[in-house]
């Protein structure tokens, strides 16, 4: 792919001429000092920027929306401590450690399938996979692949190189392992791992052919610079899907105290984000209600998200499915079909 040419100094108000340039015509995503300058914008240039953010995403991407369910198979009682997550045993949150059994994974897999999605995740709150979990989704995504039209992403945290090829091989087509954050910031959010062994999963991910999904939670103490550091560190990555979330501050947690991202601030984020990953699937994520509201859903999927998360997130509740699909509905913008067939 084409590197973001190196950048010095670029004034905010020249960004969006470059960007229609660069971004729009030659297809080129925007640097890490550019990203900088489009999240330094005022609030009067939002709406300028939201509308090029989404010609991008229209000319790479085209006008589908990948929709997807989730479902967590294991929950709660994680021995990590990412600051934002109520799912660590380490903190006083409410969320309780709990399996799934595999008919209600399959029953859960059937009913995403009837929204139109065509990803279904199976997340489990731990550091990494033991023999256990390893064997719940190999029965998990078995029983799936039989019985559903669906495509089998997970999320179970850091893998090991065995793990990596027995998930390839089960038919796991996509791997969510998020970064969360920039790299200079991270150590600020977790400290019982590195940004450094999330990043080798990703890599070990990639080189055994599963779709790479790597994304964060916008909100969480950054600075603008690092918000932009974070879009570089993903650019560089070329994930083939960006899940963000805005972060709930979750009560018990250590970042249950900070206050909500401002919607305008999360929209430029988002537009931002597009324009330095001018081809991935962009997917609206966590704490979207709570930061952005109704409106700010349309105001998202209108200036370059063009992916969804469908019904309910891990440890709060989302919008009915029917309100998303009935909005890209409204919109004009058909759900992407599955292209695999099985
Ligand atoms: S984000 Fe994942 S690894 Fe971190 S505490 Fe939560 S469940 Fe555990």
């Amino acid at each position: 792919m084409t590197q973001a040419p190196v950048t010095t100094e670029i004034s905010a108000g020249d960004v969006l001429t470059v960007a229609r340039e660069q971004v729009l015509e030659r297809g080129i995503g925007l640097s890490r000092e550019q990203t900088l300058a489009v999240l330094r914008l005022d609030d009067d240039q939002l709406e300028q920027l939201l509308e090029l953010a989404h010609q991008v995403r229209m000319k790479w991407c085209g006008p589908e929306v990948e929709v997807e369910g989730i479902i967590s198979l294991k929950t709660g009682g994680c021995p990590e401590d990412c600051h934002f997550c109520s799912q660590s045993g380490l903190f006083a949150s409410p969320v309780r450690a709990a399996w799934l059994d595999i008919p209600s994974l399959v029953e859960a897999a059937k009913q995403t399938a009837k929204t139109g999605a065509t990803e279904f995740c199976i997340v489990a709150a731990v550091r990494g996979p033991d023999e256990r979990l390893m064997a719940q989704v190999a029965a998990g995504v078995e029983a799936i692949r039989n019985e559903v039209d669906i495509q089998v992403a997970c999320s179970l945290g850091m893998l090991t190189q065995d793990q990596v090829d027995r998930l390839a091989a089960m038919g796991v087509h996509r791997y969510n392992h998020n970064l969360e954050t920039a790299r200079s910031h991270f150590p600020n959010v977790v400290t019982t791992h590195t940004w450094e062994e999330r990043w080798d999963t990703l890599r070990m991910v990639r080189a055994a052919g599963m779709e790479v999904c790597c994304g964060g939670i916008l909100g969480m103490g950054e600075t603008l610079e690092q918000r932009a550091e974070f879009a570089a560190d993903l650019a560089a990555l070329e994930p083939d899907e960006v899940p963000l979330n805005f972060l709930n501050p979750r009560p018990g947690t250590p970042f249950g105290d900070l206050e909500v991202l401002p919607a305008a601030d999360a929209l430029r984020a988002v537009a931002a984000f597009r324009l330095a990953l001018p081809r991935t699937i962009l997917r609206f994520a966590g704490g979207r209600e709570i930061t952005l509201g109704d409106l700010g859903a349309r105001q998202g999927i209108l200036g370059g998200i063009n992916a969804v998360i469908v019904g309910n997130y891990l440890t709060t509740l989302g919008r009915p499915a029917e309100q998303d699909l009935d909005l890209l509905g409204e919109l004009q913008m058909p759900i992407k079909a599955l292209n695999e067939t099985f």
